[in-house]
């Protein structure tokens, strides 16, 4: 009884402290990308320089200072005309990450607020694949001349190919910038009845207004139209007076015109919004006006009398309403909203392949030569050749730092899933016995040419190594931001072979032609990601015991605890 259980103890207990140690360095990696991030807050809004918008405005001489109204820089010419603006999608896009991190864009209007043309200003996605969509002007172009709404109407985005996850996180980004999806309101709570009444004293409900989804229409207790009322949050909730935004509400009569405004709610100071709320004078300046006309007025020119005492709150409102007013006053299309998965057949797709895979790996289908060759093609063609899905360091550590990307691709995360629940709760490392397109690659060459090499004494000992030498190296990249392509060290992307560097590609094409002579000679020699697959599988210490893998994963752990208390 005291062996069984002794035996039985000690691989679990090991297994708990293997586990253990990688979700620590999971969590380390992502606090340390949320301190960098934190760091760099506030670079999104630095002034960009006016030779970087040449390109868009080849007449542009000067940039205005921060505005607050579309959150950019509006661009002029010499004679100080306007020839539109410019907006970042940082800080908004930061948390949209396409393969392995979020990106910044700049989006360039015309004077008539239609896109010019965008530009990625920083990413921290992988390097090839953003090589490859700044190469492709297809891509970089083809919202050229939309509107906001226009471009916001538009739910197909012409991807590049290889490079589909950024370019779907670029367009997400960008649309989450232009206030696209389901923007949550800073003010949850609704406009109520009895905030109407004031001004519509009969008020009694509430109508939806068709293509005017910032709209109510307002209703008498026989249901006979008033007016019309709306509220400039969130399309101002940006706009940040003293200490915070401030929700305002609209009142309009049955011609749409202005009969009356207040504050709703707000996060400024206080006393600030009370001296606004009442100076009377100035919510009637904009009395008897139209939506439209509110949205055209220049707040400099139009002289509009400002609280004293209460200046910035009240040019900030004011920001708020001119900007909310073009808002509510357009019609538009509902855009059918986004599913919270995107499940599209290439998903499906990888998804099948895994739980193929998965049947094959845990039933008698295994002994079956035929069958695991037949399935390995599907591997090569299919998951690799086609999706380009695989497990790998850059996936892993990018998903580790922003987040996994539930929605964009699902079907990798289930790769991902599969890869890793597999080998901590059944002790076997299915990804690398029947899902990865480059082990079954080594596979099908291997006993292709009848010569042998056995690695033996230190050169085994140093070839043993690298793996993990690889997989600390990759710790250290992520966790102190190096511009260092961690695609590049692994030879996955070689399957998208016009996206591959030339790092990526030599290691496939060495891997390849070590794997004739040793058996899945990557896998044993060169591969980051299998070394960590195995050390988190149940049972990987044949002995049960402390071995050198563990001090190993000791030492990871001390490596991350150090950049992050050094830092
Ligand atoms: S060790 Fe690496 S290359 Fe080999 S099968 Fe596993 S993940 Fe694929």
């Amino acid at each position: 009884m005291k062996k069984y259980f002794g035996n039985f103890y000690r691989p679990w207990t090991l297994h708990v402290y293997r586990v253990a140690i990688f979700v620590f360095l999971l969590v380390a990696i992502r606090q340390q990308h949320s301190w960098y991030i934190a760091q760099r807050a506030g670079e999104a809004k630095q002034l960009t320089p006016v030779e970087d918008v040449i390109p868009f405005y080849p007449n542009a001489a000067s940039l205005s200072d921060w505005d607050s109204g579309h959150g950019g820089q509006n661009v002029f010419d010499a004679e100080g005309k306007k020839l539109g603006h410019i907006i970042q999608s940082s800080p908004d896009a930061d948390e949209i990450y396409g393969f392995s991190g979020p990106t910044n864009t700049l989006i360039a209007f015309d004077d008539t607020k239609r896109i010019l043309g965008i530009e990625i200003l920083r990413s921290d996605d992988t390097k090839e694949h953003l090589a490859e969509i700044e190469h492709d002007e297809a891509f970089l172009q083809q919202w050229n001349g939309l509107d906001r709404d226009e471009f916001l109407a538009q739910n197909d985005i012409y991807a590049v190919s290889g490079a589909t996850l950024t370019s779907d996180a670029i367009a997400d980004g960008i649309a989450r910038r232009l206030g696209g999806g389901n923007r949550i309101s800073r003010f949850p709570q609704e406009i109520e009845i009895s905030e109407v009444t004031p001004f519509l004293e009969d008020a009694a409900a509430f109508a939806p207004v068709e293509k005017r989804p910032f709209l109510q229409q307002v209703l008498d207790g026989e249901g006979t139209p008033l007016g019309y009322v709306s509220r400039t949050s969130p399309h101002a909730d940006d706009m940040i007076g003293y200490q915070g935004p401030t929700d305002l509400l609209i009142v309009l009569d049955p011609d749409e015109l202005v009969i009356g405004l207040a504050v709703r709610n707000t996060y400024d100071n206080e006393p600030y919004v009370k001296l606004l709320t009442e100076d009377e004078y100035f919510f009637n300046t904009f009395k008897g006006f139209e939506l439209m006309q509110i949205s055209e007025i220049d707040i400099v020119e139009s002289g509009i009398d400002i609280v004293s005492g209460a200046t910035k709150t009240s040019v900030t409102v004011t920001e708020g309403l001119i900007h909310s007013a073009l808002e509510i006053a357009r019609t538009r299309e509902p855009v059918p909203p986004k599913p919270l998965i995107d499940l599209r057949a290439r998903d499906i797709g990888t998804i099948v392949v895994v739980l193929l895979g998965l049947l094959i790996a845990f039933t008698r289908l295994k002994g079956k030569r035929w069958l695991r060759i037949g399935f390995q093609g599907v591997l090569i063609v299919y998951l690799g050749f086609i999706n380009a899905d695989m497990v790998s360091q850059a996936l892993l550590l990018g998903w580790a730092k922003s987040g996994v990307a539930w929605s964009v691709a699902p079907g990798l995360v289930f790769l991902t899933l599969a890869a890793l629940i597999a080998p901590i709760f059944t002790g076997k490392q299915v990804y690398c016995t029947h899902l990865c397109p480059f082990g079954a690659a080594q596979d099908w060459l291997g006993k292709r040419v009848p010569w042998r090499i056995a690695v033996k004494g230190v050169a085994e000992k140093i070839l043993n190594a690298l793996p993990v030498v690889l997989l600390l190296w990759c710790l250290i990249i992520t966790m102190q931001h190096l511009s260092f392509s961690l695609v590049g060290l692994e030879p996955f992307d070689a399957f998208v072979f016009r996206v591959a560097g030339w790092a990526t590609l030599a290691i496939a094409i060495v891997g390849l032609i070590a794997s004739l002579f040793i058996n899945r000679a990557y896998c044993r020699y060169g591969c980051p990601t299998g070394a960590m697959l195995k050390f988190i599988r149940f049972g990987g210490s044949a002995s049960g015991r402390i071995g050198t893998r563990d001090y190993v994963a000791a030492g990871f752990a001390l490596v991350a605890i150090a950049l992050m208390v050094f830092r």
